[in-house]
């Protein structure tokens, strides 16, 4: 394989794809460029799902046709490790797992890192209630993955890498599957890849379904072949990761976002979004909403213009109460934050997280007590049990939730709720008993009223 070969493919292909998307009324051509037809996607901007339900994730040339691997081309025979770092610590693009890091920065530790050896890994272990993101974009666009990854292991200095998906996930398992083989066949993964000399292949790894598996150091304990128990983070990962070599670890929409900026540079990207979260983030829409599904917006767009301009308002013209952001680890942003800019800096201002971008919409007859009882649930459930405030103070707080609820609980029992959350909050070890509290904090902080209503002595 070789440019020109890419170029014919992609002139071979991409018109008849068009013609045919055309010829079905799925598209529109706005400006030359292809856009999912229909409201629900007019205030979209597609970058990590740009191919997604436009090219047929089982056909490679599919994905060439959309421009696919004539980014890694560039990086192979244009670019050096050094100047792709710099690309992406140009862009600010920030890790769209949850936690928001500098991918650049992150990239940047490892290539400067010397080792014999260094490895990348994608954590496609998606376990938030309600989010499936990653699970689209593995669905529909697997090479996207596959060529920032491939990118990603040439700027760090690493030839292996591992995908780390769920085994729930059997469809996206076989997607990936087939699009490594294909990515093979072609040499765009292997050996010598377009004739540069480096070398990179990609290994998928099967999760068995524990959330704590999406945390980096239980991931790749996982990986490890050991229990997936979260450890403690003494070292940079980056310096010491998978079988204590430098390893990076990005998520599936932050590599899906790689490629598009070596093709367009990195000013490109901070056009777009805000200053501090420049690029787009997708979300998974769903709960008490007229329409459901994946949307991808600039970062700092309102909060109302996707529950409202895009998601169509609640169901049954009922009244918005609250959306949930973060999965369990985010909190809930009741209807006066509803003009609230959707960007990392933004939600943490009002007590909830970015996460990865799970979004559950809930209207008026949503009981805020029994959402943060089901997403307590689930971190009880998904605790490992390693440590102690996490393992004993979330089913705590549980056991106290579930007495408000029966309305057998004192205003005690509500502090002692209270104080947990923060103890929990501040001395477990990982990220998941860290922000477990996070629905009770917040629905403590914006419903109170609701809690109480509920207390036997109101004293
Ligand atoms: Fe395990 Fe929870 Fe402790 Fe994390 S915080 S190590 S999930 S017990």
């Amino acid at each position: 394989m070789d440019k020109n070969r890419l170029i014919s493919i992609k002139e071979e292909k991409r018109a008849k794809i068009i013609e045919n998307l055309l010829q079905n009324d799925l598209i529109e051509l706005v400006e030359d460029k292809v856009v999912l037809k229909g409201d629900y996607y007019k205030n979209q901007l597609r970058i990590a799902l740009r191919n997604c339900d436009i090219i047929n994730p089982f056909d490679i040339e599919e994905y060439i046709a959309f421009d696919g691997y004539l980014a890694l081309h560039n990086v192979l025979t244009n670019l050096s490790q050094r100047e792709v770092v710099d690309i992406m610590k140009n862009s600010l693009l920030r890790g769209r797992g949850g936690a928001g890091f500098p991918t650049g920065k992150k990239w940047e530790e490892a290539f400067t890192f010397d080792a014999d050896q260094k490895y990348i890994i994608c954590n496609a272990d998606e376990g938030d209630p309600g989010a499936f993101m990653d699970r689209s974009i593995l669905e529909k666009d697997p090479h996207s993955v596959l060529e920032g990854m491939a990118i990603g292991g040439y700027a760090i200095g690493a030839n292996k890498g591992f995908i780390y998906v769920r085994a729930e996930y059997p469809q996206a398992v076989k997607t990936l599957k087939h699009a490594i083989e294909e990515a093979k066949t072609l040499g765009l993964l292997g050996k010598d890849i377009f004739k540069s000399g480096f070398d990179f292949d990609i290994e998928l790894r099967l999760g068995s379904g524990a959330f704590v598996c999406g945390e980096g150091t239980a991931l790749i304990e996982s990986i490890e072949g050991h229990r997936g128990m979260p450890r403690p983070k003494l070292q940079r990962t980056a310096h010491v990761g998978l079988w204590g070599k430098p390893t990076i670890i990005n998520n599936v929409e932050t590599f899906a976002n790689v490629a598009p900026i070596i093709l367009n540079g990195a000013e490109w990207f901070r056009s777009i979004g805000t200053e501090k979260s420049p690029g787009t983030k997708v979300f998974s829409l769903v709960g008490k909403i007229e329409n459901a599904g994946l949307v991808e917006v600039p970062m700092g767009t309102k909060l109302r213009d996707i529950v409202f301009d895009i998601g169509g308002g609640c169901q049954n013209n009922k009244e918005y109460k609250a959306v949930q952001t973060g999965g369990p680890s985010g909190g809930c942003i009741p209807k006066e934050y509803l003009d609230v800019a959707v960007d990392f800096e933004s939600l943490a201002s009002i007590g909830s997280i970015m996460g990865s971008g799970g979004m559950v919409v809930m209207d008026e007859n949503t009981c805020m007590m029994d959402i943060a009882k089901y997403f307590l649930e689930f971190s009880v459930d998904e605790s490992c049990g390693k440590c102690i405030p996490c393992r004993e103070g979330t089913r705590r707080m549980y056991e106290i939730l579930e007495l408000i609820t029966e309305g057998k609980a004192q205003m005690s029992d509500l502090e002692e709720l209270e104080n947990l959350a923060h103890v929990v909050s501040d001395t477990s070890l990982c990220g998941l008993g860290q922000t477990a509290p996070n629905p009770v904090i917040t629905t403590l902080k914006y419903y109170k009223d609701e809690y109480i209503a509920h207390i036997v002595d109101k004293k």
